[in-house]
């Protein structure tokens, strides 16, 4: 058992830099730059995972207290 949370994360080698998910962002971040930052953490509002065109950032459940997906 243990507690799990929702995070994003980002293949940063399929984007293309269009930067369409910095104009969906409600935070005014620079989605584009995080993704290459690998840096995707620190987004919780996930509205940017629809619009990217390329399937670059998806949803995956964080296990609190491990440093491995699940
Ligand atoms: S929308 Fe997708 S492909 Fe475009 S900059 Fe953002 S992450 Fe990269």
């Amino acid at each position: 058992m243990g507690l799990y949370c929702l995070h994003l994360k980002a293949d940063k080698d399929r984007c293309v830099n269009c930067r369409k998910c910095n104009t969906r962002c409600q935070m005014n971040l620079e989605v584009n730059a995080l993704v290459q930052q690998n840096r995707m953490q620190h987004l919780e509002c996930i509205l940017c995972v629809d619009v990217c065109p390329h399937g670059v950032i998806s949803y995956h459940w964080w296990r609190i207290g491990r440093s491995k997906d699940v």
